[in-house]
């Protein structure tokens, strides 16, 4: 913004010296901004003409944009309502003056919903200015205006004045919250962008001055602007509402599903440029009422009897809920960190792709015995079999193969020493084994992935770093700032940190990660697109030791696509799923496919399904109510449906599904020809069962299946169902069937 140097030396001083007439004049606990002053007794008797009247103009703050310039933060106009009691006293006649008193607060009291007898006693106030209420809407504001024209005769309109200021409005709500924070009741950013974009945002103040007769006499302020009020930089983000949309979208319902204690995350993130595609934090809050919590918690704090821990307690909630746990809450990252191990021994030529690993189920180091996830061992195994079954001993292997200072070496060198620098406050430290400290033991629980912490956002970062062909990039939000006029301020260029593997390695990485995403957490693969996934699963160790309750996990996820040439990554962590399954591989990948499987087509990678897929993929319901019989049947076969004809009518007067209902193929529409009620039939319990079981099961019944799950994987078994079983039903309803490989481990 072309701020010029000397006007804002020019404000500067003025607002010295208004907090220095403040100082003097003994005004507390009042904002800066609306005060009147120069208002003395002395200054009256000298000033007998005229009566000035000084004030700072809040000037808008800047608006924020997601990278479509759909708005997500802006400020609109608003009215702080006050009343000058020094006014009301100078009304002689007693009677005038309480009726006065009287009428104004009756009629704001009304209006503002603010308390009577706190009008009224302020109308008696020493004072010029006493602020009724702040913020208020314009439909409120033109309600005073009409109380005051309709009181023309007590001529409140020397007595009410409104001032115009700016309120922070969010219009999708909840959406993005945590990433876009909130504003106090002074404007001022508090948390998220908001706060740590609050310089940029914040605007110039204007300031109005008004001259008026002496006091008493019926003509109203004049005011006259000296300086317009300069509204602040907006910020046009990197972050997508869709995508956004999306995140928050599947990662509640899979909070939901998994009874998931502790909230949940999911960042969708360009591995090559570190834009922050989407930032979802669930539960949140929504920051046009940033001090209200979910039902839930308010539940909670109600139940408190003692006030002192109720308040305790609302606090941490609420501070929960503004917490952006992408980077601000740290974990053992556990078996996803796999990818930085193996990076490391591959880049340094330590393993290649062909050397094999044996686990027996156990291993042991200087003493320490570590078990494998699978009791019996798995045996001989080549490395991307190892990081698919996410075996520990072999990674222990791997890591004592690097050695300390090699492995402290490529730790810091992927970042997880340093805060990743992104663009939001609160980001937090990790904590590990500072080389000096680390002995082989330590070296073996670090090496996949425990008995450190870092963030969210930092394993995102050398994930990507693994994948993209080897460097650390910065992540960020902000895109670039634009001022008033439309003009770009500042343009956020790619920060690369440092090369910190190979091409090479980084293209053997990617082959590990598509494997393990068709082998070890096929609950990640996308149909129609291959990508690489790595899971993880870690206990809260600490947390465990001061609670007590072991059913304390983390379970994470994060995909690669397209795997060839990553561009996108996607992480999800659910923390504390007290579900029937924590494991990353069962509750989070599943996220991690519907997110893909949605962003990638969105962002116009082009799906290439194998025929499998094909016959799996779901098709449209094609409408043919009115058709002939004949030419309904046609047109189902057609679309690869079946049909069942009810009636003997000679048109097709209803249908069900419905036309556009998605099923799987080879499904039954049933056509009705006249208005005979459909028969009913009792929904099965599909649970356990494989997709080929449910088709042959609902075909039998007449009822219709969507699948929902990864129809890229075979032999999955159904875990859930939109409709419970024994429910009676219409013949040819859908019902949607959830799948999702329950084998799956770490
Ligand atoms: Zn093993």
């Amino acid at each position: 913004m072309a701020k010029k140097p000397g006007k804002m030396m020019a404000r500067r001083i003025f607002v010295i010296m208004l907090i220095l007439i403040v100082a003097l004049s003994g005004v507390s606990g009042a904002s800066l901004v609306n005060i009147m002053i120069l208002k003395g007794e002395e200054y009256q008797t000298k000033a007998s003409e005229q009566q000035l009247y000084d004030s700072l103009v809040t000037a808008p703050r800047g608006d924020i944009f997601d990278r479509n310039m759909q708005v997500l933060a802006t400020s609109s106009t608003a009215w702080t309502v006050y009343i000058t009691p020094n006014g009301i006293k100078k009304i002689k006649d007693n009677a005038k003056r309480e009726t006065v008193r009287v009428t104004i607060a009756k009629g704001l009291s009304e209006i503002l919903d603010v308390d009577y007898d706190t009008v009224y006693k302020n109308t008696d106030k020493n004072s010029y200015y006493v602020i009724v209420k702040k913020k208020i809407e314009k439909s409120t504001a033109d309600e005073i205006r009409k109380f005051i024209s309709d009181n023309k005769d007590l001529e409140i309109t020397k007595y009410i004045g409104l001032d115009e200021t700016t309120k922070r409005y969010y219009p999708n709500d909840t959406l993005a919250s945590v990433v876009l924070g909130f504003v106090g009741s002074d404007e001022q950013g508090l948390s998220g962008l908001e706060s740590y974009y609050d310089n940029e945002l914040t605007g110039i103040a204007g300031r109005v001055v008004a001259a008026k007769n002496a006091l008493g006499t019926d003509m109203p302020f004049t005011y006259e602007k000296v300086e317009e009020a300069i509204k602040g930089n907006s910020l046009v983000l990197t972050l997508d509402s869709y995508i956004q949309y999306t995140c928050e979208k599947y990662l509640e319902t899979a909070i939901e599903q998994n009874k998931v204690a502790e909230r949940g995350a999911a960042v969708v993130m360009n591995v090559k440029t570190g834009a922050i595609l989407a930032m979802a934090v669930k539960g949140d809050f929504n920051p046009n009422d940033p001090f209200t919590l979910s039902k839930v918690d308010q539940d909670k704090v109600d139940a408190e009897a003692n006030e002192e821990a109720k308040s305790k307690l609302k606090n941490e909630l609420l501070n929960r809920q503004w917490r952006n746990k992408a980077i601000s809450d740290s974990y053992e990252p556990g078996s996803v960190f796999k990818v930085v191990t193996a990076s490391i021994a591959i880049e340094e030529n330590l393993i290649n792709k062909n050397n094999s690993f044996f686990c027996n189920g156990h291993t042991s180091v200087a003493g320490q015995r570590y078990g494998c996830w699978k009791h019996g061992g798995h045996g001989t195994q080549n490395l991307q079999q190892a990081i698919s079954n996410s075996c520990n001993p072999a990674f222990i292997t791997i890591g004592q193969l690097a050695g300390i200072s090699t492995f402290s070496k490529y730790f810091k060198a992927f970042g997880f020493s340093e805060k990743t620098g992104i663009d939001l406050p609160g980001e937090s430290r990790s904590t590990y084994h500072k080389e000096e400290n680390m002995g082989v033991v330590e070296l073996a629980s670090s090496s996949f992935g425990q008995t450190f912490n870092v963030t969210p956002i930092q394993m995102m970062s050398a994930v990507s770093a693994a994948v993209n062909g080897g460097y650390l990039v910065q992540p960020h939000l902000v895109a670039k700032t634009v001022n008033d006029a439309g003009k770009v301020v500042k343009t956020t260029t790619t920060t690369y940190k440092r090369q910190v593997i190979s091409e090479t390695t980084s293209a053997t990485m990617r082959e590990l990660m598509e494997f393990v995403s068709k082998n070890g957490a096929k609950n990640s693969l996308v149909p129609g697109y291959r990508i690489g996934t790595k899971t993880g699963t870690s206990q809260k160790v600490s947390k465990i030791q001061a609670t007590g309750d072991t059913y304390l996990y983390i379970g994470s996820c994060i995909t690669v696509a397209p795997i060839d040439n990553p561009e996108i990554a996607v992480l999800v962590m659910l923390d504390e799923p007290k579900g029937s399954n924590y494991y990353g591989g069962v509750i989070s990948a599943p996220v991690n496919s519907k997110i893909m499987g949605d962003v990638l087509p969105y962002l116009g990678y082009e799906p290439s399904y194998t025929e499998e897929e094909i016959k799996k993929l779901a098709v449209d319901v094609p409408d043919v109510t009115n058709f002939t019989v004949t030419d309904a049947k046609a047109k189902i076969t057609n679309s690869k449906l079946d049909y069942k004809i009810i009636g003997s009518g000679e048109k097709i007067v209803r249908q069900l599904p419905e036309a556009g209902s998605k099923v799987a193929t080879g499904g039954v529409v049933i056509l009705y020809t006249d208005e005979t009620a459909g028969s009913k039939v009792t929904v099965p319990n599909f649970t356990g069962y494989t997709a080929t079981e449910v088709n042959t099961l609902a075909a039998s019944l007449g009822l219709n299946v969507e699948f929902s799950g990864n129809t890229a994987i075979s032999g999955l078994k159904a875990y859930n169902q939109s409709i419970a079983a024994n429910t009676s039903v219409e013949v040819g309803t859908i019902v949607t069937v959830y799948f999702r490989d329950e084998s799956a481990v770490d």
